[in-house]
């Protein structure tokens, strides 16, 4: 199997040459030139195993220049028992009869993203073995919140990495700015940028494709890389939990083999519902993906429209990991559903880019209205689903699961579609405690983070996570704010190159 560009599909490159650039060198994105199908026998033979099993057989399916060895170190290395505080690794919640959620967060930094970032260096190391020899790598992230802490403690301390965060100075919660501040390793730097997720983003994709940076990283022995969801090694870990849902779907009895399901995932960059597509293009039987947004409702826009419009208000909201204006992962989706051309998805990304919208061709439009449904609330609608839930099943879920919970009772009322749904629980509740603690207590006497961590745990019962509670009373070890204009100097300064 190959992967190519989403801008020129003469780009031919094999998996380990795709998660080591982690762009394309013209700024579109790889993707699997092929996406592998998997029967029903497949996935029957999926459904004894532990999700680790499950993983290797998923991953090798794309994963094809790696050996059975390097998949199996891989794998074995990044969900390992103890990494995640559940042995199914990301257990499936029944909170009513056809609703389960998938809970994505049971990780070391309590957020769905270590799904794939417990993996990413390990492939990335891997590949890089194969591609790169005698090269360092460095990565660099933009983040909205829980990829930087995510990515620093995927990357800690791995040989022949460096790792170099930028997170938008007011855009993440208390308990996400400590966890990345303190963040310990001898080969990790952070840095806060006056600006939101978007000039973040930006601002990383410039650099990656910076002539004069390219050059000087050559004669430094150095090589950029992305532990975002722009890289192929970020969305492939995700596809494997999907399929490990469906077969858990069918081993506890809530379907049949063959039965159809709905996935519900809270939306940002359009990476963790991107591998849900990926999911049902191979075989998995899903029939309809609904895409939750917050305030910044793009995406909910877009898929009911067909044009993409990021000329709008871009609002702070109580999901801070979903505020977002522009998806990157869509690019990935609309070459699969135009026919591969390449062209047209040059030409939309270049509008997005001068004029910030463009609008797909009827025909793209069609198919992404039979794929996907789509809905936002804002943050009272969310607060109020975090207390109905946790009132009426006793179920304390964070900001951003609340939204899908939202948009999906919604989705239901309107269609009366109540094919069994997984809904993607893509973080802990403690990571955003004033929110959710406001949402289901009035009277809070809690005055700074780790006494709402208290309160909340007093409401509740609902256990702490050590690694959280344990970030208490620690000091940052990471206070520099920079200009967004300034994101350049700051990686040769970390570099000392
Ligand atoms: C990153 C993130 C999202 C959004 O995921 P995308 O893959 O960017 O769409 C949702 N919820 C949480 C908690 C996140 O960290």
């Amino acid at each position: 199997m190959f992967y190519t560009s989403t801008r020129d599909k003469s780009v031919r490159v094999t998996a380990s040459e795709a998660i080591t650039k982690g762009i394309s060198s013209d700024g579109g994105l790889f993707v699997p030139t092929e996406i592998p199908k998997i029967s029903e026998d497949f996935i029957k033979e999926l459904i004894p195993l532990s999700y680790i099993e499950r993983a290797k057989k998923v991953l090798s399916l794309y994963l094809t220049d790696f050996t059975a060895d390097e998949i199996s170190y891989c794998v074995e290395g990044a969900y390992k028992q103890g990494k995640f505080s559940s042995d199914k690794v990301s257990p499936l919640y029944k909170l009513a009869d056809g609703e389960y959620v998938l809970e994505l967060w049971r990780g070391p930094t309590c957020a769905f993203k270590d799904m794939a970032l417990q993996l990413l260096p390990y492939l990335l190391t891997t590949a890089s073995n194969k591609t790169l020899k005698d090269t360092e790598i460095v990565i660099l992230v933009a983040t909205s919140g829980d990829t930087g802490k995510a990515a620093l403690e995927g990357f800690k301390d791995v040989p022949n990495t460096k790792i170099l965060v930028f997170y938008p100075v007011d855009g993440v919660s208390p308990m996400q700015k400590l966890q990345m501040t303190t963040q310990e390793g001898k080969n990790v730097s952070v840095c806060a940028i006056e600006g939101n997720f978007d000039d973040a983003q930006s601002g990383v994709k410039a650099i990656f494709t910076d002539k004069d940076i390219e050059k000087k990283f050559k004669e430094n022995g150095l090589a950029f890389s992305s532990a975002n969801s722009i890289n192929w090694g970020r969305l492939v870990p995700q596809i494997v939990y999907y399929v490990s849902a469906y077969c858990d779907m069918v081993e506890n009895g809530a379907i049949a083999l063959g039965d159809e399901i709905n996935i519900v995932v809270p939306t940002g960059n359009f990476g963790n519902i991107l591998a849900a597509y990926y999911a049902k293009q191979m075989g998995i039987p899903v029939k309809t993906l609904i895409c939750a947004s917050n305030a910044n409702n793009v995406l909910t826009d877009f898929l009911k429209t067909g044009t993409y419009d990021k000329n709008r208000s871009f609002y702070c909201t109580a999901s801070p990991s979903m505020d977002i204006l522009i998806s990157s992962n869509l690019e990935r989706l609309l070459f699969h559903l135009c026919g591969e051309n390449d062209s047209l998805v040059k030409d939309w990304m270049q509008k997005l880019n001068s004029d910030g919208k463009y609008t797909v061709t009827d025909d793209v439009f069609a198919q992404v209205k039979s794929l996907f449904a789509a809905g936002y609330c804002d943050d009272t609608a969310t607060k109020e689903t975090i207390a109905e839930i946790f009132g009426g099943k006793n179920y304390l879920c964070d900001t951003h699961t609340a939204v899908a919970l939202n948009v999906y009772k919604n989705y239901k009322s309107e269609t009366g579609d109540n094919t069994p749904a997984v809904i993607a629980s893509t973080a802990n509740p403690y990571k955003f405690s004033a929110s959710v603690l406001s949402a289901v207590s009035d009277n809070i006497t809690a005055e700074n983070e780790f006494e709402m961590v208290d309160e909340l745990f007093a409401k509740s019962g609902e256990p702490v996570p050590p690694q959280l509670g344990a970030l208490k009373g620690k000091s940052p070890r990471f206070t520099n704010v920079c200009k967004k204009q300034d994101m350049k100097q700051v990686v040769f300064d970390m570099l000392g190159i």
